[in-house]
């Protein structure tokens, strides 16, 4: 029979890798603390209309993405292709909003039916951010001084760049689109065929098409950041100035419109020149519309996601690895009821402690061959008569043949525990 294989474009994490996500992760939720960011953990199947109202229905997303189907009710599903529709979701259903100033970060899996290719999956990962109830800049820029500060924990100080926009408001977009319209129509014949349904549909994400001609064209297209009015001008511009103030460097760039409909004013979008074609690594914006559009009462928003898989590409470039070795393995010739009472006794004293045993028995010579493979720095042998004796003994994986140090059972733990220390602090 043949085996049965993953679904395409949705990955395994396998064992040698899951350290370093364990760590991204680690870093990741440690600096959203330190922004007084709280998580919050939501489903990954939503009714279908909680994305398809906020994302807007003429969307890549929307349109042809989403993995929906009809559960045994005969209910509208789908997986999540991103998280900011279910937060404010569950934001309003709980009333979390009432308070100004809610601000919540989520992580996970999101589904998106893609071509796979290097940088996109089917099943991908985001951590995502999203402040509720602030108009503020101040709320936008602390919002990407986050995102800076991610890159600088996980090492990634080179080659991640800030591009900004601002998108205006609702009146700025609706006059910017028949411009937009007026000036691409009499050059319909040369759009390429998504961009001309877009056209009709949604024309200001012909911005993002991939194809050279559109792209010329776009290049010469009016610019929606000429046509934004007073307020959210003065807005963006006091995002400018916080950022200068504040060493974070930046390009405007006028043909950024993100690919999600609800956005509005400051969108921005962290990219990186090391990943081929695939290299935003973090994109968000504002969406001051969002919650009313989803039911509830008007609240400013503003978040962003970022894609772990590519973050772990870059961290992989720059040679950032994680490993997790047991730190002690224990060898025996005494019987297993002796030896796992003894493991469970070092884990019951030291839980940070790593412990592997040799659980399938063997000759010595053949589980010290299993210790060495483990990677782990000590060996802890328990011999028979020692043991009666109360004692054991701690081998150094890594020392010259023949060094053994025999201690005391009741130390055994204390002992080991202060040789990994030391060994943390090498
Ligand atoms: P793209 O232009 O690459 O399709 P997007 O605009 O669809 O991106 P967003 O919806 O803004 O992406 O998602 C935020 C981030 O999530 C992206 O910048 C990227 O890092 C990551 N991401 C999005 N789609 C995928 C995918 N299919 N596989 C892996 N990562 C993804
Ligand atoms: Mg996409």
């Amino acid at each position: 029979m043949k085996n049965i294989q993953s679904i395409r474009g949705m990955h395994d994490i396998l064992p040698e890798h899951s350290p370093l996500w364990r760590w991204l992760e680690d870093q990741v939720s440690s600096t959203f603390a330190a922004y007084d960011f709280h998580e919050i953990r939501i489903p990954v199947l939503e009714r279908t209309e909680v994305f398809t109202r906020a994302i807007g229905q003429a969307t890549d997303v929307v349109e042809k993405e989403m993995y929906t189907f009809e559960d045994r009710n005969g209910e509208l599903l789908s997986l999540r292709p991103e998280g900011t529709a279910g937060v404010v979701r569950s934001a309003i259903q709980h009333g979390l909003l009432h308070t100004p100033g809610l601000k919540v970060w989520y992580q996970g899996p999101m589904f998106r039916h893609e071509r796979p290719q290097k940088g996109r999956q089917r099943q991908f990962h985001q951590f995502g951010a999203e402040v509720f109830g602030l108009d503020a800049a101040a709320a936008d820029v602390e919002l990407i001084a986050l995102g800076e500060r991610i890159w600088s924990r996980l090492g990634l100080t080179r080659g991640i760049r800030l591009e900004i926009n601002t998108l205006g408001d609702r009146e700025d977009r609706k006059r910017y689109r028949q411009r937009l319209v007026d000036y691409l129509l009499p050059r319909r014949d040369e759009l390429d065929e998504d961009s001309l349904r877009r056209l009709e549909t949604n024309p200001l994400r012909i911005f993002d098409s991939k194809h050279e001609r559109t792209r010329a064209i776009m290049a010469d297209a009016p610019r929606l950041i000429d046509e934004v009015g007073e307020e959210a001008r003065a807005h963006f511009d006091e995002v400018c100035e916080l950022l200068d103030r504040l060493g974070i460097e930046y390009t405007i760039n006028p043909g950024l419109v993100r690919g999600l409909d609800y956005y509005c004013r400051t969108v921005f979008e962290w990219i990186t020149d090391d990943l081929g074609a695939q290299g935003t690594v973090c994109a968000g914006g504002r969406y001051n519309d969002l919650v009313e559009m989803q039911g509830g009462k008007p609240t400013p928003g503003i978040g962003f996601a970022m894609g772990v898989e590519r973050l772990l590409a870059l961290l992989e470039a720059a040679g950032i690895e994680q490993s997790q070795l047991p730190h002690v393995f224990v060898v025996s010739r005494v019987p297993p009821a002796d030896m796992l009472a003894l493991a469970e006794s070092l884990r019951a004293e030291a839980p940070d402690l790593r412990v592997a045993v040799a659980l399938g028995g063997g000759s010595m010579k053949a589980q010290f061959k299993r210790a060495d493979r483990s990677g782990a720095r000590y060996c802890v042998v328990l011999g028979e008569s020692e043991y009666q004796a109360g004692q054991a003994s701690i081998k150094d994986l890594r020392a010259e043949r023949g060094e053994q140090d025999m201690v005391n059972l009741d130390v055994l733990a204390s002992r080991l525990q202060s040789l990994i220390a030391g060994e943390d602090a090498d």
